[in-house]
């Protein structure tokens, strides 16, 4: 711990990091795989948790209260799909759907470990069946269909049941008149499902086609860091209004698998929100803080006006948003 924040933990917590100093350094916040699962340990049984961003050590409790967003520096830390549930929908609202919905390991996939091994672990950690929660909710009153990936389990990869729930949750909106809203954070399609994980990319996209070209309904797309691969390659870029995290990163190759292929160095930054903000991918890059009172004025502009009829009166409405 250096001087000044030995200091600053007397001022601010009467020395308490001190008293955590070895568990919070045992952690190297420079492997991924390591920093999302102490991130997510330690958010929700610890006390302290430190920004990836500037390394300060924040108390878990301020830090839930602020939804996972670091009060020295503004950082978006990774967060749970529940926190993420609880962040964007009216309280006591939310409806689960497809909850007991898991993964066949049809290929008998084995590698360093097997595939049943890492669902199995998977779901002991997360508590959840697979890598997304599909469900209803209202946002500020008006019912909406949401999806809410999570990265813990599995990096967020999709395989056939998160391509399923997404299409079901689709369809349900269609069926209903449901504004839909699906929140990405994903390492891509699913390596150990092979086909039927890329297959899913294209089963989604033609539920989406319904649901907003055919019956003219609205999709929110919201990217969190990381939204990359075959996600961002499918549902995660088609949003009627594409949202971002500040600084989520948004990709389809990594920056290392670019570099190799083209031979040549990319920008640093290349590929945050704002980069794809300022090139024109993206509609808003929304703080988690603002995020419901973001999406609850779109849901109401979209309620009040008759764009599900005419396509030159939404086109007009998105004009007034943006
Ligand atoms: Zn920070």
């Amino acid at each position: 711990m250096s001087v000044t924040n030995w200091f600053e933990d007397k001022r601010k917590f009467g020395g308490l990091i001190g008293a955590f100093l070895e568990e919070a350094t045992r952690v190297s916040v420079s492997a991924e795989k390591e920093r999302e699962k102490w991130i997510n340990v330690n958010t929700n049984k610890g006390l302290w948790a430190r920004c990836d961003n500037c390394g300060n050590m924040l108390y878990v409790k301020f830090l839930k209260q602020n939804k996972s967003v670091c009060e020295e520096c503004g950082y978006h830390i990774s967060t749970s799909s529940m926190e993420r549930i609880e962040l964007l929908i009216d309280r006591n609202t939310w409806i689960p759907m497809d909850e007991d919905m898991t993964a066949r390991d049809v290929l008998d996939f084995s590698d360093e470990d097997s595939h049943r091994n890492r669902i199995a672990g998977s779901q002991d950690k997360t508590g959840l069946t697979d890598a997304i929660q599909t469900g209803i909710g209202y946002l500020n009153g008006t019912l909406i269909a949401i999806g809410v990936m999570d990265f813990h389990f599995m990096g967020g990869s999709m395989g056939s049941v998160v391509g399923e729930k997404i299409t079901r949750l689709i369809e349900y909106a269609t069926d209903k008149s449901s504004p839909l809203v699906l929140t990405c954070a994903s390492g891509g399609a699913r390596t150990q499902e092979g086909t039927l994980s890329l297959m899913q990319m294209a089963k989604i996209s033609s539920v989406l086609q319904i649901h907003q070209v055919q019956r003219k309904l609205l999709y929110i797309s919201i990217l969190t860091y990381p939204t990359t691969g075959g996600v961002t390659a499918s549902f995660g870029m088609l949003g009627d209004i594409i949202i971002a995290e500040p600084k989520a990163y948004t990709a389809f190759a990594g920056k290392r698998v670019i570099e190799q292929t083209l031979r040549q160095k990319i920008p640093d930054g290349f590929q945050a929100a704002e980069s794809l903000f300022e090139n024109g991918l993206l509609d808003l890059i929304v703080p988690r803080n603002s995020l419901k009172g973001v999406l609850g004025e779109i849901s109401e502009l979209y309620s009040l006006a008759p764009y599900k009829k005419k396509d030159r009166i939404r086109s007009r409405s998105l004009c007034i948003i943006f």
